[in-house]
């Protein structure tokens, strides 16, 4: 019968249990039945450390009876590939969220080549996509396959099918096919979207008469930090409906409660997790920290942004990219530093934030692992994510109510709140109206932002712990979530001036963004 992601992993709990009793009575007898259909090797990969999905499809696989080495977050390469020959794995995992990792899977994909190494690769994590694994990652590899899995149910099947030598075959010839018509539509697409040269795109930003306009003064300047933020505070500000997505059931909530297919399912799942967030609650298994801030500020050139101190002396520069493409319909190509007041016209404020619910989580994490209880791990780790996004949601909200306070009689409902009714953004770098994750840095420094709250960045801008959300606060009435989508070399190169980095540096950065190929 179909099975559902919640019972496989809560089947593995027994599984894991009662396999745990039974090993001192069986481990004379291993015999070649006992073996495992195959080994494989998964990693979070350099400078990344997000590991839900990782560990969902470690659990599949370990039900269905292969052997899962998994060697964590934050794993390099030379490290993979070290601990794949060790164990003579046969497939290698990778997974990643953040956009950095799509460009160290390939650099995994071309060391291995280059080494010699023909263990299959499989591809996963949310960034990660059929596209970029057919028009960058495999065409790196001559001597083995490389395989997208778009979700854990897929992959026992992939994996099976790469470990018979005849159904290898069949599937690789498959994603031949397949891979293959995706680089040529992606080649043409790539001669189809129009672009504007950069100078164009500057020229049709954004337009706001700032003598028309004043904007509003926050009540501090500087930061402001809030430790032990209580936790009961925020369970009504979460949007449920990612939960059930990282559990791959598929539906909005509160609607998926009774959905035909997974209503049962999502039901018992819900109900487990509101257990949970009691006990989070009254056993204090979650500290939640955050720290806000908000500076002078005003647009500098036409991409960035200066922040002042008090005394107008300059605090940074954040730097911004602009939409490049060729708009129909009179749009403006948005950036975000159009939402500032230029310098001696009116005087404006930008303003940051981090905020995190997952301090404590790994300890109580290893707990539930020690005890072979995947799912309740799982599951605290999924909620410690909702409840970070839950903070972000409810320090915005108090930032319009109070400390920037131009939305003090705002009343919206968390529906109202999901669906972005308020006035103003909090985009958060690295994703679409901010791509850049490097400028996350800047936004740490501004905040003194790891002594604040405790969350760290890793080296590629991920932020550790994991259940954390960072980002800056626009106030402008018309500012709103853009995607930078693709830009030119043109912009590319004024942008990495403006960094500071060389034009190499900023390709690299901006990989997923480039509407050319940089080599
Ligand atoms: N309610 C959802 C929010 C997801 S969006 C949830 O609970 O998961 C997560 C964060 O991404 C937002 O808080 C915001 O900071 C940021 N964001 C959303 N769209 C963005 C965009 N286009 N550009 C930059 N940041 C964005």
């Amino acid at each position: 019968g179909k099975m559902f992601l919640p019972q496989v992993v809560k089947s593995a709990r027994v599984m894991k249990q009662s396999v745990a009793h039974l090993i001192p009575f069986i481990e004379d007898e291993k015999d070649a039945n006992s073996q495992a259909k195959g080994k494989i090797l998964m990693a979070t990969v350099k400078g990344d450390v997000h590991d839900i999905g990782k560990n969902i499809v470690g659990v599949v696989l370990q039900c269905n009876n292969f052997e899962v080495i998994d060697l964590g977050v934050m794993v390099p390469c030379d490290q993979i590939l070290a601990k794949a020959k060790e164990h003579n794995v046969n497939i290698i995992g990778l997974s990643g969220l953040i956009t950095p990792s799509l460009d160290e899977m390939v650099h995994v994909a071309k060391e291995m080549e280059r080494l010699d190494i023909d263990i299959p690769l499989m591809i996963g994590g949310a960034t990660t996509s059929k596209a970029h694994t057919a028009v960058k990652i495999e065409p790196q590899r001559e001597k083995a396959a490389v395989v997208y899995v778009a979700d854990a149910s897929r992959s026992v099947n992939i994996a099976s099918n790469l470990l018979n030598p005849e159904q290898r075959k069949t599937l690789q010839a498959k994603l031949n096919d397949e891979y293959e018509k995706i680089r040529v539509r992606n080649a043409n697409r790539g001669n189809r979207t129009k672009t504007l040269p950069y100078n164009t795109a500057v020229e049709n930003a954004f337009q706001q008469d700032w003598q028309d306009y004043t904007p509003p003064t926050p009540q501090f300047t500087g930061t402001k930090v809030f430790d032990n933020y209580p936790i009961e505070e925020l369970v009504d500000r979460i949007d449920w409906t990612p939960f059930f997505i990282a559990w791959e059931l598929a539906g909005k909530y509160p609607k998926i409660l009774k959905d035909d297919v997974v209503g049962e399912q999502a039901t018992q799942l819900f109900n487990d997790a509101q257990a949970m967030l009691k006990t989070i609650i009254e056993e204090k298994w979650l500290t939640a920290r955050a720290v806000i801030g908000f500076w002078p500020a005003h647009r500098s050139g036409s991409d960035d942004i200066q922040l002042n101190n008090n005394d107008g002396e300059q605090l940074a520069l954040l730097h911004h990219l602009r939409q490049q493409t060729d708009k129909a319909n009179d749009q403006p190509n948005y950036c975000l530093a159009d939402y500032v007041a230029p310098e001696n016209s009116q005087q404006d404020y930008v303003g940051g934030f981090v905020v995190t619910a997952g301090i404590g989580m790994d300890d109580k994490v290893a707990e539930f692992e020690a005890n072979n209880d995947d799912y309740n791990a799982i599951l605290l780790k999924v909620i410690a994510d909702r409840l970070a996004e839950a903070f972000a949601e409810r320090m915005h909200e108090r930032v319009r109510k109070e400390f920037w306070g131009y939305s003090s009689d705002e009343s919206l409902s968390n529906e109202e709140l999901i669906k972005e009714k308020y006035a103003g953004i909090r985009p958060a770098p690295g994703y679409p109206a901010c791509p850049d994750h490097t400028e996350k840095g800047t936004l740490f420094e501004l905040l003194d932002a790891e002594a604040a709250t405790g969350v760290k960045l890793t080296e590629h801008y991920a932020m550790f712990p994991t259940a954390a959300v960072s980002g800056w606060y626009f106030s402008h009435p018309d500012s709103r979530y853009f995607a930078i989508g693709k830009i030119q070399k043109d912009q590319v190169e004024n942008y990495a001036q403006r960094k500071g980095m060389s034009l190499e540096e900023a390709e690299r950065w901006l990989s997923p963004n480039l509407a050319y190929d940089p080599s």
